[in-house]
């Protein structure tokens, strides 16, 4: 495809319904030369949002560790030596309290994180009192628990659950190198009882895994393709972890990085991508061009669920060099 690729004329319509992606397509948006795939992505960032508005989001893992499922990247997998110890589930006081701290510094969403492989039926009551507490405050609720059935879907949203966290992770040709203890389908199982329990979704992936340039379109293309888009897409970069089975991953290029999260910005353009896990790791510069190509959330915090991130002295100097502002509430 030729680089004077029409910015409406991308994705099929079919009567309606909302644009399927061809793979061909989203291969050579992909492909193209690197400024014409920015001004695309930016020239459809600014259709859809605030070019200079960033949303802010804050997560707390409220279950750290001893997680039975096998995930290559986690330092959280029972599977393997990253040397993490695990704790209970956190308290809710003290959650609803971290909750506050995160509001007053500005954070609007409160994302919260357990390393289950799905919830028990014994951590329910808990887990719905965070969100109830969480939203009392006036902020977003966010949770990523594993594995949901469609009744515990419904029941986190009787309890005002706002977003469910739960992401492909990569293509589903390279799915099995990563994890081998629930299947792809498995996880789209879960994103449908979400979506048809009226939680909006959040679900992206993990880019530098060894993965392939066409994994990371196909990775795109599901997401691009489900019922809805997700309204939040997460693109992480991988933080190799010592003792997990990609501990010695090789760092994907940069350039490629933007890449993705240019197309993830052309094929989801209302959703948010938020630049995830990996930012420790980013040039200021290649975070500027990341959010160029169209990621506008990010992470706030010392920490994400375990890994390291930029401090909020560092995220306000960036945005202040950068001329960008924290997204409003009402704007999300
Ligand atoms: S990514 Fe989640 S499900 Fe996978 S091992 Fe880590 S905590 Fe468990």
């Amino acid at each position: 495809m030729n680089a004077d690729l029409h910015l409406n004329a991308a994705a099929t319509e079919i009567s309606g319904a909302q644009p399927q992606w061809a793979r061909a397509e989203a291969q050579a948006i992909y492909d193209l030369p690197f400024n014409d795939l920015l001004f695309r992505a930016q020239t459809v960032h600014r259709q859809n949002f605030d070019p200079n508005r960033v949303q802010l989001s804050r997560l707390l893992s409220i279950k750290t560790g001893g997680c039975p499922e096998d995930c290559g990247y986690c330092s959280q997998s029972s599977r393997h030596e990253s040397g993490l110890k695990a704790s209970k589930l956190m308290e809710v006081q003290r959650v609803l309290a971290e909750a506050k701290k995160a509001k007053d510094a500005g954070a609007t969403r409160y994302c919260m994180g357990a390393a289950w492989r799905s919830p028990k039926e014994r951590d329910m009551d808990a887990v719905v009192a965070m969100i109830e507490g969480v939203k009392d405050l006036g902020m977003e609720t966010c949770m990523t628990l594993g594995m949901l059935d469609l009744g515990q879907a419904q029941r986190l949203k009787e309890a005002g659950l706002d977003y469910y966290n739960h992401n492909i992770d990569t293509s589903e040709r390279y799915y099995n190198e990563i994890i081998t203890t629930r299947t792809f389908a498995d996880r789209l199982d879960t994103l449908a009882n979400v979506r048809d329990s009226g939680i909006k979704v959040c679900c992206g992936g993990i880019v530098g895994m060894g993965e392939e340039k066409t994994d990371r379109v196909d990775m795109l293309m599901t997401l691009a393709n489900l019922p809805e888009h997700p309204d939040s897409v997460p693109i992480n970069m991988l933080i190799p972890i010592e003792g997990t089975p990609l501990g010695e991953a090789d760092p994907i290029e940069p350039i490629e990085f933007v890449r993705t999260i240019a197309l993830a910005r052309i094929m989801m353009p209302k959703s948010h991508v938020r630049l995830s896990a990996g930012r420790t790791a980013m040039s200021d510069e290649m975070q500027a061009l990341c959010f160029f190509a169209g990621a506008n959330s990010i992470f706030v915090g010392d920490t994400l669920l375990t890994a390291e991130n930029p401090g909020e002295d560092k995220d306000t100097a960036l945005f202040r060099r950068l001329g960008i502002q924290p997204m409003e509430r009402d704007a999300q």
